[in-house]
């Protein structure tokens, strides 16, 4: 198992933003974790990516424990988050060879990363130029200069127009062989990227299956449909 999770518990004053979550994640899988706003979805992937503390229960990434913070595991894992940061004086290709160089990346890694997210027209383009998509793109392609080992998406096609959102879904399927954590209220876009996900509602997970089971589950025909039928069951 690349994540294990085993009976986490976090709370903040007398909310509960993790309750009693036990889920293992396996080598290669596309796993998406949904639920509504609040549902305790950012506090339980901070605390597997080692960034948050748990009050109890433990948490095993790559075989170890993620908390007390280790950076020799965190240099292992790909994490693109809403509030990425760029440095935007520079272009495309500039920002990412010198995101590369913090890894000890070489500047040829770098180029070919930037040509894996289909950024080779906009490589001169200044950061902040860049539209949403594009720049989707290169948070996206930040988090994998090094070649993690498990990547984690926070919401990447969350700003993003229909078109533009649509576009980064080939990108998205293209890391489908990499072990990705991913955070969408997407439905359409879980159900066709996700070889599993799992339902998060009030800090408890709701269900944990592929998006197959899940519509067998409720009946429905569509996973927004099957998602509907959990949360609001
Ligand atoms: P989601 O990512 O699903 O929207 P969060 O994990 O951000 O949910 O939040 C879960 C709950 O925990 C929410 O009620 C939120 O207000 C609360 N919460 C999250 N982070 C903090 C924090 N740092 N301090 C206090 N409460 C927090």
């Amino acid at each position: 198992m690349i994540i294990e999770v085993e009976g986490l518990r976090k709370r903040y004053g007398p909310r509960k933003a993790v309750d009693g979550v036990t889920l293992s994640v396996r080598e290669g899988e596309f796993f998406g974790v949904l639920g509504p706003n609040g549902a305790g979805k950012s506090t339980l992937v901070e605390i597997i990516e080692g960034l948050r503390p748990a009050d109890s229960g433990t948490v095993r990434v790559l075989g170890r424990p993620s908390w007390p913070r280790d950076l020799d595991l965190l240099a292992r894992l790909g994490i693109q988050t809403q509030s990425s940061a760029f440095f935007t004086r520079h272009t495309a290709r500039e920002h990412l060879r010198r995101v590369a160089a913090l890894h000890r990346v070489s500047s040829v890694k770098a180029d070919g990363v930037l040509t894996l997210v289909g950024l080779d027209d906009s490589a001169d383009t200044r950061v902040e130029k860049l539209s949403g998509g594009q720049r989707q793109r290169l948070a996206i392609a930040s988090a994998l200069t090094h070649d993690p080992e498990l990547l984690f998406l926070d919401e990447p096609t969350a700003a993003l127009d229909p078109l533009a959102r649509k576009q980064l879904w080939g990108l998205l399927k293209s890391l489908s062989d990499r072990t990705v954590i991913y955070t969408t209220h997407h439905l359409d876009e879980a159900e066709t990227l996700c070889d599993r996900v799992a339902i998060i509602q009030r800090g408890q997970i709701v269900a944990v299956d592929t998006p197959v089971g899940l519509r067998e589950r409720t009946g429905t025909a569509t996973l927004e449909d099957a998602y509907l039928a959990l949360v609001a069951a």
